[in-house]
């Protein structure tokens, strides 16, 4: 069957369709412009803004798919983790859609959705493989088998602040533009990685082998531009020496986990994943320790309704049991399966 995938956990409204694992067509529709005064995202805002994108979305990604709604045979939606506002949003338009179809219906962790845009492009995910989600709201290492099956295992999380959280809070520190990922990799091309000696933080801590911190960095990030009061802030070399420390902590770890591991496949997801020293380090090291590396075309990066609509595709074909027309939203849904319904149990 087509799968239609539904995202809104964030500022992204977007809609996706999966056949056998060939992405049909999708589109995304941002907020991120209307958060970008308040330097952050505003949940109401991005609760009200998926309510005017949610449907001309869905039709969008038909048309770009030449399809129909009635060629809809499965819809996936994004029930967790995100903002409680903007998954409602998401799932009540999933769930019109799958009972008026009728059609089953999925509940999908959003972090499973971000590790399985992997497959749009590179085909099945290898089993086992070893997964870096890097993104605004999370850094973590996983172990990851049948996705549509098997548990996922936690080798390491971050203990604080998320890796794109750390980008776009020293953004602002160094009056980046939001969002500030993708500032501070502009701005890194200007600059010189070796400028400042930013920490490294738990690498070397038997403990945390393959937990992250990066509230440390950021806070040693605004006091390297305080020391500048007065001065004019070399923005370059700032952005670049944070990115070569935050690209070094991730891509050291994730090879270090492959090696433990005997892991042949590491696979980089989330929006930080489009940065561009965190790729090319990773590229570097994987290729340096025989290992594959896998990472998502820019464009599947970060929030899209394709990941969703790829987790949707291989529950259906792994026959998961669909989620009852109750479904509910899980604004904090730990990441143990890739569904997210109580009645995950497989046929
Ligand atoms: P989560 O998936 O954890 O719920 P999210 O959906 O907000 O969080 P994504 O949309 O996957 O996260 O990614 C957004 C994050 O990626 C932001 O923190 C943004 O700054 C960061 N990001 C995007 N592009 C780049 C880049 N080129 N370099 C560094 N960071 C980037
Ligand atoms: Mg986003
Ligand atoms: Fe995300």
């Amino acid at each position: 069957p087509i799968v239609l995938g539904i995202e809104s956990s964030c500022d992204e409204t977007g809609a996706g369709l999966v056949r056998d694992g060939q992405l049909l067509g999708h589109v995304v529709a941002s907020s991120m412009d209307e958060h970008a005064r308040f330097g952050g995202v505003v949940p109401e805002i991005a609760a009200r803004a998926h309510v005017h994108a949610v449907r001309p979305v869905i039709q969008r990604a038909l048309d770009d798919a030449g399809l129909r709604l009635a060629d809809i045979g499965a819809v996936a939606v994004t029930t967790g983790p995100g903002l409680a506002g903007a998954l409602q949003v998401g799932l009540a338009g999933a769930k019109g859609i799958a009972y008026a179809l009728g059609v089953p219906l999925y509940g999908v962790h959003h972090l499973a959705g971000h590790v399985a845009a992997n497959t749009l492009e590179h085909g099945p995910l290898p089993d086992p493989c070893m997964v870096l989600i890097v993104s605004g709201g999370h850094t973590s290492l996983l172990l990851v088998r049948d996705l549509a099956r098997d548990p996922i295992v936690h080798l390491g999380d971050t203990l604080d602040d998320a890796a794109g959280e750390c980008f776009d809070k020293v953004a602002r520190v160094f009056g980046l533009p939001y969002p500030g990922g993708p500032a501070i990799d502009r701005a890194a091309r200007t600059g010189d990685p070796r400028a400042v000696a930013f920490p490294r933080p738990l690498t070397g801590s038997p403990d945390h082998a393959y937990d992250f911190s990066f509230s440390g960095l950021k806070t040693a990030a605004a006091r390297w531009a305080e020391a500048h009061a007065g001065r004019e802030l070399p923005v370059g070399d700032g952005a670049a020496s944070l990115q070569e420390a935050v690209a070094d902590v991730l891509t050291r770890k994730a090879v270090a986990a492959c090696a433990e591991h005997g892991v042949g496949t590491l696979v980089v997801v989330g929006g930080v994943a489009a940065n561009s020293r965190v790729r090319a380090l990773a590229e570097e090291r994987c290729l340096a320790a025989g290992i594959e590396l896998r990472v998502p075309p820019l464009k599947l990066c970060t929030d899209n309704g394709a990941m969703i609509a790829a987790v949707g595709d291989l529950l259906v074909r792994a026959g998961a049991e669909p989620a009852p027309l109750d479904l509910s939203i899980d604004p904090s849904a730990p990441l143990e399966y890739a569904t997210l319904h109580p009645a995950a149990s497989l046929a």
